[in-house]
């Protein structure tokens, strides 16, 4: 935890008619609130700089409110800049992390939906630190928020948002589709809910629950698995909801919301990524209905588990399509940036104490 004495509310935790209604109690008209939060989406650094408000109001604001609910406290940078990651504290002396991957044609916010995570999956740096609380929808959009004004500063524009950092994004559930609503808004990021990915450990009612919302998200789900026995190890929450559970689940998602589910599999050696995972994962999976996404595991400190070398996770990658699924290998991008999610926030936790 770092300690961070905020007073004043992030302007960001009002929502829009609160914000309205804020404006309009000191005679303000009602396209204020559209400035505001145009300034916002364009990554004013303070309220000062919204030099199309009056400036009156720009002082009261300042008075009233911070600009965010984030503060930098840490950033790693890796890939020749390419990938930057960010440690951010926020109330309550809690840290999280979010990680932007830049690419040719798009660039990426990996985001946090909790401090820390309470699935406790053994070969993750979160899993395996403390769970403090789950994120407001606020705190969430201000990670998108400062990405996109960090990046506007590179002449860049966020493009993607992937719910794969810190926490499970259905275990805080109504802040996550809040927060998703929210960087979709016009006026805000704009961002297109087809470009936003969440992911789950596999929290079965909250599945069926986000098929319902009309939100055009991507479902990822961590699978790791193919197998009750291994995931049940792997992914504690199986015991919960075993694999058969879990599958329905989300293929009835697939099929209501006519978008295929990305089964996401961090490949440890010599775990899971034999001929028998491969074969198992082809029998699970409707390869109409799928896509596999391999992730190679990046080593976390003082952990028992290895990555594959690179001739076994192609070998692996092929045994899965040989079944007859979409694969995909994902890039390892940010080794150096502790970019395994909790990996930075646990070094600046190991280091503080
Ligand atoms: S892998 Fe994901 S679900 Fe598992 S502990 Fe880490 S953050 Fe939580």
């Amino acid at each position: 935890m770092v300690s961070t004495v905020q007073l004043l509310p992030p302007i960001t935790s009002l929502a829009a008619e609160q914000l309205q209604e804020w404006l309009s109690r000191r005679g303000q008209p009602a396209f204020r609130a559209r400035q505001l939060r145009a300034w916002l989406a364009r990554g004013a650094g303070s309220f000062e700089e919204m030099h199309d408000l009056p400036a009156g109001l720009r002082s009261e604001l300042a008075g009233a409110f911070r600009l965010s609910s984030l503060e930098p406290v840490l950033e790693s940078v890796a890939d020749r800049g390419l990938t930057t990651k960010l440690l951010y504290g926020l109330d309550g002396g809690y840290t999280v992390e979010a990680v932007t991957m830049r690419y040719p044609r798009r660039t990426t916010l990996c985001i946090s939906s909790q401090v820390g995570c309470p699935i406790g999956c053994p070969f993750c740096a979160t899993g395996q630190g403390p769970f403090g609380r789950g994120l407001r929808a606020h705190e969430i959009l201000d990670q998108a928020l400062d990405a996109a004004r960090r990046l506007s500063a590179e002449g860049r524009r966020l493009s993607h948002v992937v719910f794969m950092g810190m926490g499970e994004p259905m275990a805080n559930y109504s802040a996550v589709v809040e927060s998703v609503r929210l960087i979709a808004e016009e006026e805000l990021l704009g961002i297109s809910p087809r470009r936003i990915v969440v992911s789950t450990a596999g929290l079965v009612p909250r599945i069926a629950q986000l098929a319902t919302e009309k939100l055009s998200v991507t479902l990822a789900i961590s699978l790791h698995a193919a197998r009750d026995e291994l995931r049940d190890e792997l992914v504690p929450i199986n015991r919960r909801y075993p694999l058969a559970e879990l599958i329905a689940a989300s293929g009835d998602f697939a099929r209501q919301t006519r978008r295929r589910v990305s089964y996401e599999w961090v490949v440890l050696a010599g775990v899971n990524d034999s001929d028998r995972d491969a074969d198992e994962l082809g029998r699970l999976l409707d390869p109409y209905l799928s896509h596999v996404n391999l992730i190679p595991w990046n080593p976390v400190e003082d952990s028992p588990f290895q990555g594959p070398t690179p001739d076994s996770l192609a070998r692996f990658a092929k045994r899965i399509q040989e079944r007859g699924l979409n694969v995909t290998v994902r890039d390892t991008r940010g080794r150096e940036a502790d970019a395994a999610c909790g990996q930075l926030r646990a070094r600046v936790q190991k280091a503080t104490a």
